[in-house]
């Protein structure tokens, strides 16, 4: 089998509303791009990353001359072609390695017949279980806003009738801390026996992030999500806290996976597909992570059902997945996925058992999808539609008022 030819699309998916986060909003849609890698069968593979539109485009398609006539199996020598550490220095090419690794782990499980779990070690189990994922949210097209205790209990209470969840992670960081203690609080009151997780995405000072930790100690906490920034404020608060800590923005490769092995800052890594160049160094450092007695957990940078499914096969296969994935996917109107949406099920997605990654494209959405991007175009992420003007330093030290709508 070899590579012929790589197709990029960008699409914008629209959510039920528009999310915010420390840096800023998703602004009622995910803008996302999507790779299809044909081989010489005739079989294509399919591949996504965040963002988009031509300058992504023209990414991928720029990677051809690296990618014509490779076999899609030989992914070690993909990665060394694509994105040697030392070349790299020139030209950060981990996400488009993801997706392009993706698209090949497709390729070779329908080359094969066989699903992408079961090239990557065989699945462990056949769903995956998911958090709620809670953010505070402008008011969309027919859905609340979400920015007080009350409102957030009762998003959280819908979310829970709707899918099962029996884990919420809080999106923090948009509102002063102790505010949002509070609605962490209320959540854990509507929610007995369910477990916790919160993450300011790092912009807490030190102060307020021991303050915070120390104030959540007795709650049913999976753990604190980068409440401050860096490894070395990690490693800080983790001495004088009772509350494990997790982190997604300073473990995502394995030079800081081995800082974090000699001098522990997080207790648990969550691995993202996109990040860490693909499904397969997350099995690695999973690996890692299993010898050192690390915690493991998947991470969502927002996704469709194309990078869902990475998401599904990862967590099928790693035996230390000890706690629930994170999905934005139940905010999402609609995919680009034949059949419609993934379900949810007693809080868990059934990891998909067709070859490769089990999901193929839905020609008429992306199509559809495609066309709103170009109407609607991208979005600032790190800016907040309800802010002008204001852009987010770390530590915050300017928060939104929570008695403002919006
Ligand atoms: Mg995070």
């Amino acid at each position: 089998m070899k590579i012929v030819d790589i197709r990029a699309t960008t699409v914008a998916v629209p959510l039920e509303a528009p999310l915010r986060h420390s840096n800023g909003a998703h602004w009622g849609r995910f803008v996302r791009t999507l790779v299809e890698v044909e081989a010489d069968n005739g079989l294509v593979g399919l591949g996504e990353m965040g963002g988009g539109g031509e300058s992504a485009e023209a990414a991928f398609r720029a990677l051809m001359p690296y990618l014509k006539d490779h076999d899609p199996f030989q992914l070690e020598a993909l990665r060394f072609k694509i994105a040697n550490p030392t070349a790299s220095l020139y030209n950060n090419r981990t996400q488009l390695l993801a997706a392009i690794e993706f698209a090949c782990l497709d390729l070779i499980g329908q080359h094969l017949g066989v699903a992408a779990c079961d090239l990557l070690g065989g699945r462990m189990r056949d769903e995956v279980p998911f958090a709620s994922y809670l953010f505070f949210r402008y008011a969309g097209d027919g859905f609340d806003e979400v920015r007080t205790p009350d409102q957030l209990v009762a998003h959280a209470r819908a979310l829970k009738g709707e899918h099962g969840f029996t884990v919420h992670k809080l999106k923090g960081g948009v509102f002063p801390p102790d505010y949002e203690l509070e609605c962490y609080r209320a959540l854990a009151e509507a929610f007995p026996g369910d477990r916790l997780r919160y993450d300011p995405n790092a912009v807490l000072s030190m102060a307020e992030g021991l303050r915070f930790g120390r104030a959540i100690e007795h709650l049913d906490n999976d753990y604190l999500e980068d409440p401050v920034f860096g490894l070395e404020g990690l490693r800080y608060l983790r001495e004088q806290l009772r509350v494990p800590l997790a982190t997604n923005t300073v473990v995502v490769n394995f030079e800081q996976l081995a800082s974090n092995v000699l001098r522990r800052s997080a207790d648990v890594v969550l691995l993202d597909t996109t990040f860490w160049g693909g499904v397969r160094p997350c099995v690695k450092a999973a690996g890692v992570c299993e010898t050192f007695q690390l915690g493991v957990a998947v991470h969502s940078s927002g996704e469709l059902g194309v990078q869902l499914a990475t998401m599904l096969h990862l967590g099928a296969v790693l035996p230390n997945l000890g706690y629930a994935a994170d999905a934005h996917y139940h905010q999402l109107l609609d995919d680009v996925i034949e059949g419609g949406k993934l379900e949810y099920r007693d809080g868990r997605i059934a990891v998909p058992s067709g070859p490769g990654l089990g999901v193929r494209l839905d020609a008429a959405k992306v199509a559809e999808y495609s066309e709103f991007y170009r109407e609607k175009g991208g979005y600032l992420y790190d800016r907040d539609p309800g802010r002008p003007g204001w852009y987010a330093q770390v530590p915050n030290e300017r928060f939104a008022d929570p008695s403002h709508p919006g």
